[in-house]
């Protein structure tokens, strides 16, 4: 059974995205040997914007807070559950009529992406360095929010 907000909506850009009441999802960012690394997911080829790295998210519940359904859709995705996670800055990408917050996290305990278990909407993840992900092909949500995002992972280090 489908929930209220699941649906196709058209934001004030013209894109088409699913979730009625927007969607979020949780970056998860550790200090790697070159700098922030993030854990992203490798997104199932039959899902929209397959192919390409994305944050674990999704849309969001009627009323529901963006860092509720954002560890809603880890624990989905990715099984971590809440105590996996210290949660920091949140950051909304607002399309008009749609927005996309990302919620960064940091693992409370390490976490080895080959540990994680995997729902169908990706074939993979991995903890990839913020300085080399202009070489993937990211999801273009993430790519358009990447200048945004940067520099606060910047300022969560240390
Ligand atoms: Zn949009």
């Amino acid at each position: 059974m489908l929930a209220s907000t699941d649906g196709w909506t058209t934001c004030a850009l013209g894109h088409r995205h699913w979730g009625r009441a927007g969607a979020a999802g949780l970056l998860l960012h550790r200090d790697g040997e070159s700098g922030p690394e993030v854990l992203l997911q490798h997104r199932a080829q039959w899902s929209h914007h397959g192919g390409t790295w994305g944050t674990p998210g999704g849309a969001l519940h009627e009323g529901e807070p963006a860092h509720v359904g954002a560890l809603r859709e880890v624990r989905e995705e990715l099984g971590l559950a809440p105590e996996d996670l210290v949660l920091g800055e949140r950051s909304v990408d607002d399309h008009g009529g749609w927005s996309y917050t990302t919620v960064l996290a940091r693992p409370a305990r390490p976490i080895d992406a080959a540990d994680l278990r995997l729902d169908g909407e990706s074939d993979g993840a991995a903890w990839l360095p913020v300085a080399s992900l202009d070489e993937v092909d990211l999801h273009p949500g993430l790519a358009a929010s990447l200048s945004r995002l940067r520099p606060l992972l910047a300022d969560a280090r240390g």
